[in-house]
């Protein structure tokens, strides 16, 4: 059995390589200075990588990523991801983004409470016995679960915006947007959630998260979207083309 991983390391080579065929000043540009306009805050989840997910090259989107892309205000690795983001970075979006299917919304629904993991997921596990009796009414476990996960990501954002980092940044004059996003392991497509809060007044303006329990939305893809745009043209032409057929007959 081998110790090392040399097959990971010729892997690398293939795609440097191939890199630098394709654009020869590319590492010299990396190499210069990162300024990404994004913050990631995702799952560690293998899966669900910002950079294939979103189509964009190394240097393109800042990452964190934690196990069920939870956002503990007390925690020093995100907090100061998020400082570096914010006053040196200056990202100008912060995108919360879950998945379907994850493992650690599974977890934190169980009945598991032995492991490190169990006081990281804390908080959703008491955001579920919290709404148990609305929660249990739900079609099934899949179905369960997937609302718990778009929930999660909802309260993650609306930390981030409660957040003196973020608070100081809007105070500034900072443009900063933060959004909430939801990832379809089933068909590589992401989903837009909301929250979107681009100011302290946005922010208050919200709905509180247990109001967001009772009241879900269809997320919607980038797909449907088109396909909603798509749809709402052909109806607009279908219109021009027979103006009689939905007006009151004046004679
Ligand atoms: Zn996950």
């Amino acid at each position: 059995m081998t110790r090392k991983l040399d097959y990971l390391l010729d892997r690398n080579v293939a795609w440097s390589l191939a890199k630098t065929r394709d654009d020869p000043a590319y590492f010299r540009r990396m190499a210069e200075q990162q300024s990404p306009s994004y913050l990631w805050i995702g799952c560690s989840d293998s899966r669900v990588t910002a950079n294939d997910v979103l189509g964009l090259d190394p240097g393109e989107v800042f990452v964190h990523r934690n196990i069920a892309n939870v956002v503990h205000t007390s925690d020093l690795n995100i907090l100061s991801v998020l400082e570096f983001a914010i006053q040196h970075l200056r990202v100008r979006h912060i995108i919360v983004c879950g998945h379907y299917g994850c493992g650690g919304i599974e977890r934190a629904l169980s009945e598991e409470r032995s492991a490190m993991v169990d006081h990281w997921l804390q908080p959703i596990t008491m955001f579920h016995r919290k709404h148990r009796a609305h929660f249990d009414r739900l079609s099934s476990r899949t179905a369960l679960l997937d609302r718990v996960s778009e929930l999660n990501i909802e309260m993650q954002v609306r930390r981030i915006a409660t957040m003196p980092l973020v608070e100081n940044a809007w105070s500034r004059g900072q443009d900063l947007h933060l959004h909430g996003w939801i990832y379809g392991m089933h068909d590589g497509l992401i989903r837009d959630l909301g929250p979107h809060v681009s100011s302290i007044e946005e922010r208050d303006a919200l709905p509180s998260i247990d109001q967001r329990v009772f009241h879900a939305e269809e997320p919607a893809s980038g797909l449907r979207r088109h396909a909603l745009e798509a749809f709402s043209s052909l109806k607009l032409t279908d219109d021009l083309a027979s103006p009689s057929c939905c007006m009151p007959d004046e004679h």
